[in-house]
């Protein structure tokens, strides 16, 4: 079996305990495996049987191997509902993941699950919806069902939950259809969280509406009903009651504020000045004074190209101009220095654009309160109104954090921002602090928390 980690997992001590995982059971090693289980492990093989104790699942991990042989890769991704590293096994035939519930250091259960239920999604590649979402979308209370997901935080097992269901609708597949499916849902009432949305197999019951269909059904509605609908259209209810994050910053994210209001300041001023003085650890061609004369701001504005236009700093005169400053600058290594280039190298997607030029706009997560307050698009749209991020502020992937290796000249910045046609995305930029005094810039592949494109061309 061949093993992968992805490239960017979130780094903690659980991604490290769940990583060994992985390697012991692919090579396979019992023993090191043994380390790590605890004496009173238990699998859930979801809607099947559950089975207890260290020898009954290592046993299980044998029987495993031996059966599916070499027909499986695996791979140690992030899962967005739990919030976690997942360990994900595909074949030709099957995808599949084991969830890891881990206490003090030990596993004590492990969750093999389908990795995704449907064509439209349900998938534990998916940020959870939020109570409020299910209670207004699956009204009606069944009987709790053995063998499922367990609460991601108490973890309670799957029968001491409440269950509900009703229909949820998603996009797909085919422009602007949606697609409703009959689903359970559980809810841990304890720690007001959903803890797993699966479709009904019992029932074959698909909806499915087209744009014509959606537009001929909200015509026929009220304002007062249709403000009942999430986003204007038919199909999911608003949520009874929004998941909210508290207001959460740390010593960088406070930084990128007081910077975005000096960048606010400079736009109106058109002047530089201000914003090199607040980068202090930056230097330009080996000398600080003179900034403000040799690096200029550009304001997009729409004479320069009718199809669009971004704003940005450069040195020289126009026509030979240079913005790409991380190129000339000097700095000395250390976190604030890497924040800083990071600030001064994504300053374009803060200020002003001018249409086509839109597509890069940021609004960086400074605050992990602004993000209940995101909007998309033209109509206001509040995409993340329906879901549940506390897992993301739980596992530090929403504030900025800069990690410098141990020989002090490679620094990696992370940031979260949202973007109207990305969705949340963990930034990841890479700066390497060069013997002669200059920096390079890596641009990493950022992690994906929330896919949204919010449909508009420009
Ligand atoms: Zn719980």
């Amino acid at each position: 079996m061949k093993l992968t980690i992805q490239h960017d997992l979130p780094q903690s001590s659980l991604t490290d305990l769940i990583v060994s995982f992985a390697k012991h059971f692919v090579e396979p090693d019992f023993v090191a495996l043994r380390d790590i289980v605890s004496k009173d492990v238990s699998i859930v093989l979801y809607e099947k049987e559950s089975r207890y104790g260290i020898e009954a699942v290592l046993e299980y991990f044998e029987d495993w191997q031996i059966r599916v042989g070499d027909t499986f890769d695996c791979e140690v991704r992030w899962s967005a509902q739990f919030s976690q590293p997942e360990i994900y096994f595909t074949s030709d035939k099957i995808n599949q993941a084991y969830i890891l519930d881990i206490q003090d250091s030990k596993i004590r259960r492990i969750l093999l699950t389908p990795r995704s239920f449907s064509k439209i999604g349900f998938s534990i590649d998916e940020i959870p919806y939020n109570v409020g979402f299910i209670e207004a979308n699956a009204p009606k209370e069944i009987e709790p069902i053995a063998n499922h997901y367990f609460c991601p935080i108490c973890g309670k097992n799957s029968e001491q939950l409440e269950w509900r269901t009703g229909i949820i609708f998603k996009d797909g597949p085919g422009w602007g259809k949606k697609t409703g499916l009959m689903i359970n849902a559980s809810i841990c009432r304890e720690c007001n969280t959903v803890c797993e949305v699966s479709p009904d197999r019992s029932v074959k019951h698909i909806l499915s509406m087209t744009l014509e269909q959606q537009r001929k059904a909200d015509e026929g509605m009220t304002a007062e009903e249709l403000s009942h609908y999430v986003g204007n259209t038919m199909g999911n209810k608003k949520t009874l009651s929004v998941t909210t994050l508290d207001s959460h910053t740390n010593e960088l994210s406070k930084i990128g504020m007081s910077f975005h209001s000096v960048l606010n300041k400079a736009v109106k001023d058109h002047s530089s000045k201000d914003v090199f003085r607040f980068l202090d650890k930056l230097s330009f061609n080996n000398k600080l004074p003179n900034k403000d004369s040799e690096i200029k701001l550009h304001v997009a504005s729409h004479d320069v190209n009718s199809m669009g236009d971004e704003s940005y700093f450069y040195i020289g005169d126009e026509p030979n101009i240079d913005n790409e400053l991380h190129k000339k600058l000097y700095a000395d290594p250390s976190v604030d220095a890497a924040w800083q280039i990071y600030l001064l190298f994504t300053s374009s997607t803060v200020m002003p654009v001018f249409w086509h030029g839109g597509y890069i706009v940021r609004d960086y997560i400074f605050d992990e309160a602004t993000i209940n307050s995101i909007e998309a698009g033209f109509d206001g749209e509040k995409p993340l109104e329906c879901f549940d991020l506390r897992g993301l502020s739980k596992a530090n992937l929403l504030l900025p954090e800069v990690l410098m290796s141990a020989d002090g000249r490679t620094a990696d910045v992370y940031c979260t921002y949202w973007n109207d046609w990305g969705g949340l995305m963990r930034d990841h930029v890479q700066i390497l602090f060069l013997k002669n005094g200059k920096v390079r810039l890596t641009q990493i592949e950022p992690l994906i928390l929330f896919e949204y494109d919010c449909g508009i061309l420009f």
